[in-house]
């Protein structure tokens, strides 16, 4: 089988392997679909702290179950060769604290496909039974492959309870911020969006952002403090500068949330006070937690995800499919391999 490859970081090729066999308690999925996400690019360029090398990347991966291992039914939802399925790239150690308080996501052993062990731009996957969620067959392949970027969208609007009643500001109108705006769009609270280009901000516009402020040429904190009156109950920082991370505090109402998705090192500088004063919770958000039916639910509820798909290339033109994300990012939001 053929699967895409980083050797080392700075190289990227489609090489023949080995197909996987299927253990016990496993699934063996017929890649045909996956994402290419930021942080594939950051594992090809070695800028990803956490990858380990050699590795079959990608992580956002939806294909067709081929064969069964022995027990492999887990819970409710049987499943049989045939299926459709999402695949979960999150495993995790089901011993240490965090997967105690059922925060399998942050496990202490945290193991995700395409960045720890092998992951899904590749022709055949073995994967845990658990970690395959079943799709409607009448979706697209696309359609299945951004249950994975729509999940980090769900973990972070549960983490931070989002609400009907909420508003909204969602930092950054890139890949991220827009599945957070369709999340909050789809859950019926009001979104104000944030980002230095028009471009993006009239993709956030058509998706449902009520207000759309270029924070290049606007006060952010002006036209959030006359939208809301009182400061934004809920921000989600999908653009994560840690230099703005001290207005966030600023914008944030009293009682309010505020959600980082961020892996900068660099420190931000914040003032104490606004967070004791107001009595911030401020929310870290990672991977997704058990979050697939969910946005299984989403997609069948009407959230159309391919409406952020600008791209597809067959899997051995991955070359050309990282350049041009790299090359146009303004004309690009989520490219897909197909398999
Ligand atoms: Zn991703
Ligand atoms: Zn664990």
């Amino acid at each position: 089988m053929r699967a895409v490859y980083v050797k080392k970081p700075g190289s990227l090729e489609v090489m023949e392997l080995p197909a996987p066999s299927v253990g016990k308690g496993e699934a063996l999925v017929r890649v045909r679909a996956a994402g290419i996400c930021g942080s594939d690019m950051h594992i090809y360029h070695g800028t990803n702290p956490l990858a380990e090398y050699p590795r079959v990347i990608g992580h956002e991966f939806a294909g067709e179950i081929v064969a069964l291992g022995e027990e492999a039914t887990p819970g409710k939802q049987a499943l049989s060769v045939g299926d459709h399925v999402a695949v979960d790239p999150v495993t995790s150690c089901g011993a240490c604290y965090p997967c105690s308080v059922g925060r399998r996501n942050v496990c202490s052993r945290l193991k995700v496909f395409g960045v720890h062990q092998d992951g899904g731009m590749t022709e055949y996957v073995s994967v845990p039974a658990a970690n395959a969620h079943v799709v409607p067959k009448e979706w697209s392949w696309e359609k299945a492959a951004m249950t994975e970027p729509f999940s980090i969208a769900a973990n972070v609007l549960s983490r931070t309870e989002c609400v009907a009643s909420d508003r909204v500001l969602v930092m950054g109108a890139g890949p991220i911020g827009l599945t957070v705006l369709m999340g909050a769009v789809l859950i019926g609270a009001r979104v104000a969006v944030a980002d230095v280009l028009d471009s993006r901000l009239d993709v956030a516009r058509k998706l449902g952002a009520e207000l759309a402020v270029n924070s290049e040429r606007q006060s952010l904190e002006d036209e959030m403090l006359k939208w809301t009156g009182e400061g934004v109950p809920l921000i989600v920082d999908a653009v994560c500068i840690p230099a703005l991370f001290p207005s966030l505090l600023r914008m944030a109402s009293p009682a309010g949330r505020i959600a980082h998705l961020g892996f900068s090192e660099r420190p931000a500088e914040i003032i104490p006070l606004e967070i004791t004063k107001k009595e911030l919770s401020i929310i870290g958000s990672r991977l997704n937690c058990n979050m697939f039916p969910r946005v299984i639910e989403w997609f069948g509820k009407g959230l159309d995800p391919e409406k952020l798909v600008s791209h597809k290339f067959p899997f051995t033109e991955v070359r050309g499919a990282f350049d041009l994300i790299e090359e146009k990012p303004l004309e690009t939001r989520k490219v897909l391999l197909t398999f």
